[in-house]
């Protein structure tokens, strides 16, 4: 059996399964995709110490890096089920979609979270091209530019303040009557200048010249009528969805599905942990990641070293 079982191959499984093995002990990582999401980032500025790479880059970094550890690592095996140890101290099992079976004494859960998409014609194509789904990472990419937010709750609120104060304009869209966020926010969004909220909206189409978006359709929902707008970026923020349906009716989550973890990644069961953007640590990048999955890792190992000795 593993002493420590990685499940998701990201920036926090990375880190996790780097620190734990760094230890001497037993380490694996079944993912489903090693990379996760960083393989399908163009540019990334915020990797600190790094002022520019590409994910496809910063994952064969990654990869090597673990490889150096002899980390048994097991790409393109998805998890299904989670089988905690019955007793304390006992081995947990989780199941692959292959018909394989894994035992751990810990497991460490980081299957981090997929963006919902639109699902209109010309998103998927303008991806990187325009079309982006984190402020953070990409805000100063649009600086001076047009850009449209699609999403009237708190994070689609907090991106569109957030912007703001970079690009030249900023169109709010929200598909319902009326913005969810919260009062506070929309205040603040209500006083900025250069942003203006259109409301009853549904985006049906991201258009560009073959290269770069140059625009968006939308339809009035309460008129019928279809508009158009021309501008440079589209920031997504309908929400992000954690890869936690192979988890219900184990770990602790929230209504939105997040792992529930406390200051050290600990999750409900114990010797369970979790890391990175499929738990309710806020503020989802690839540095918190990794710092989440290294501090899993090391209270995974303390864990560890208090069991009885088998
Ligand atoms: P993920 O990267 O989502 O990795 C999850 C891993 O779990 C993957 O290996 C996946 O295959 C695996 N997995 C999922 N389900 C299962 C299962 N059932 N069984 C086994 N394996 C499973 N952040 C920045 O800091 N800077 C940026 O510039 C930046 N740009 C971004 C651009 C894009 C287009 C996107 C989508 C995100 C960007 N982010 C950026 C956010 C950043 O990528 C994430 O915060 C980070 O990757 C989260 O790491 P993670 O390890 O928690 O999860």
């Amino acid at each position: 059996p593993f002493d420590v079982l990685v499940i998701g191959g990201g920036p926090a499984g990375a880190a996790a399964a780097i620190y734990a093995a760094r230890k001497g002990i037993r380490t694996g990582i079944a993912a489903e995709r090693f990379g996760g999401q960083v393989l399908d980032t163009m540019s990334i500025e915020n990797f600190i110490s790094v002022q520019h790479t590409e994910g496809p880059k910063l994952v064969a970094n990654m990869e090597q890096h673990v490889a150096e550890y002899g980390v048994d690592l097991m790409n393109l095996q998805r998890a299904e089920r989670l089988i905690p140890a019955r007793e304390e101290g006992g081995l947990h099992e989780v199941r692959l979609a292959s018909g394989a079976s894994l035992k751990a004494r810990t497991v460490i859960l980081s299957t981090g979270a997929r963006w919902r998409q639109m699902n209109v014609p010309g998103e998927e194509a303008y991806r990187n091209k325009g079309v982006t789904y984190c402020p953070h990472c990409d805000g100063p990419l649009f600086r001076g530019k047009r850009v449209a937010v699609i999403g009237g709750g708190n994070s689609g609120v907090e991106a569109a303040i957030d912007l703001a104060g970079l690009v030249a304009h900023v169109t709010l869209i929200e598909f319902d009557t009326d913005l969810r966020a919260d009062a506070v926010l929309q205040r603040k969004l209500a006083s900025l200048p250069n942003v203006k909220v259109i409301t009853s909206a549904m985006t049906t189409e991201v258009v560009g010249d073959g290269d770069r978006v140059a625009g968006l359709h939308y339809k009035d929902r309460h008129h019928g009528t279809l508009h158009q707008i021309e501008l440079e970026g589209i920031f997504v923020q309908i929400g992000l969805v954690p890869n936690t349906e192979w988890l219900k009716d184990t770990v602790a989550l929230t209504l939105r599905g997040e792992i529930e973890v406390d200051d050290r990644g600990e999750t409900s069961l114990p010797g369970i942990f979790a890391a990175g953007d499929v738990t309710t640590v806020p503020f989802k990048q690839i540095v918190v990641a990794m710092g989440e999955g290294s501090k899993a890792s090391l209270a995974a190992f303390d864990h560890l070293i208090r069991l009885p000795v088998p």
